[in-house]
């Protein structure tokens, strides 16, 4: 099962996010200019400013949910009138900020000078900007990331770099500091470094049996939200890949008797990452690769590492805006999925619908068909909800994921016996 606490890298992910949240407290009350950001907004620019922070209502969201009151959190936003049928993020953080943070496992985050927030993944996230925009009367810059539907296309990058320029001088005149570039490609390249280390940690998924489980990538991904672009960055992921290796070679796996290796669809489950794991560990099975963390520092239509060259970093950034799967065709998302399931040796599929994130399951279950028709690979379609416990049904999950199982297992023996 998931072995995240019992490692060196577990325990300094817990001190990364720690700091980072003190650090980002202690700075707004001394006077930093503070920003809201979505989750792929590139935080590396605001690394350009001497004293400009930033703070990630959907990760925070995550981390009510991981301690296990994200209900709780959502239930206050219903409260006040928003349908549960919304996007569970939206829904705590709305909640949160209805009673100031109240139970908020990290002080919550504080007040914000401006909100930057953009298209790449849905509409609803611009409009959950806009109530905090309306409800506290803060200025919202939304960043414009055209859709793909293949290749993303010079016009568009362009577009991209120049509502970069244009946050830039927003918060330069809003702050009254000033943007300094080179401080910009510094942490262009130390994010580029830790996502070296991230897709070594994550290539030791090829190892039989895996030497990670999807579970502890997800853990994994916080340092993206709390510290890229730093040092610390760095040294998280290089300490997190090389210790996986060194116990992958020592033989001390995740699932020692894996029989079965499954790839995961959708945004994790936050509030069952222990559960899930162990369930499937018992039944000698592990989730061994998702789609939702290979995507990062790729670019449209592949799981691999799209380098920085060392140029312009503003180009950099708008070419790896789209690495995320949300705004992804269905023709890139299955190209993409298929590299992965050949290169894992994938024996199954989990495509997690997800309540909460349409524009991640929406196309699953045509997905769900090309997959077989293209692969032969075995699925099931599950339902979640990555952040509210409860739109999820254990015994239903579990049902599912064994039949899946036993379908691979029926599968083997025709083939052993052909
Ligand atoms: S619906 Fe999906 S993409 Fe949109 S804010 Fe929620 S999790 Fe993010």
């Amino acid at each position: 099962m998931a072995s995240f606490q019992k490692t060196e890298a577990g325990r300094n992910l817990s001190l990364v996010v720690k700091d980072a949240y003190m650090d980002l407290h202690e700075r707004a009350a001394r006077g930093a200019f503070v920003i809201w950001i979505a989750i792929n907004v590139p935080a590396e620019i605001f690394l350009g400013f001497d004293d400009v922070v930033y703070g990630v209502p959907e990760s925070h969201a995550a981390l009510n949910a991981a301690k296990g009151i994200g209900a709780l959190q959502c239930e206050k936003a219903e409260r006040i009138g928003y349908s549960m049928d919304l996007c569970s993020y939206a829904r705590i953080d709305i909640g949160c900020v209805s009673d100031n943070f109240a139970d908020s496992p990290t002080f919550g985050l504080p007040r914000p000078h401006l909100l930057v927030s953009n298209t790449n993944n849905c509409s609803l996230l611009t409009k959950w900007f806009d109530v905090h925009h309306r409800e506290m009367g803060v200025p919202h810059f939304i960043l414009d990331v055209p859709f793909c539907y293949g290749p993303q296309q010079e016009k568009d990058r362009e577009y991209i770099v120049a509502q970069f320029h244009d946050l830039i001088r927003v918060i330069e005149t809003m702050s009254g500091q000033r943007c300094d570039m080179e401080k910009v490609k510094q942490a262009v390249a130390y994010t580029d470094e830790g996502i070296g280390w991230w897709k070594k940690f994550l290539g030791y998924a090829e190892h039989r049996p895996s030497g990670i489980t999807a579970f502890d990538s997800f853990v994994q991904m916080a340092p993206f939200l709390v510290a890229r672009g730093t040092p610390r960055f760095v040294e998280h992921y290089r300490l997190l890949a090389k210790e996986t290796g060194a116990r992958a070679a020592a033989g001390d796996v995740p699932v020692p008797d894996e029989k079965y290796r499954l790839f995961w669809d959708n945004i994790a489950p936050w509030h069952q990452l222990r559960d899930m794991s162990a369930g499937l560990a018992a039944l000698k099975a592990n989730i061994v690769g998702a789609t939702y963390t290979s995507c990062i520092g790729s670019v449209e239509g592949s799981f691999d590492r799209y380098p920085y060259d060392g140029g312009d970093p503003l180009a950099m950034l708008a070419r790896t805006q789209n690495c995320y799967v949300c705004p992804h065709g269905m023709a890139l998302r299955g190209k993409a999925m298929a590299q992965a399931v050949k290169r894992l040796g994938i024996d199954g599929i989990v495509f997690a619908g997800n309540r909460s994130c349409k524009p991640y399951s929406l196309t699953q279950f045509d997905q769900q068909r090309k997959m077989a028709q293209a692969l032969g690979v075995p699925s099931v379609m599950i339902e979640v909800d990555h952040a509210d416990v409860r739109k999820y049904n254990r015994e239903n999950t579990f049902t599912r994921l064994e039949a899946l199982i036993e379908n691979i297992g029926m599968q083997r023996s025709v083939r052993m016996s052909a």
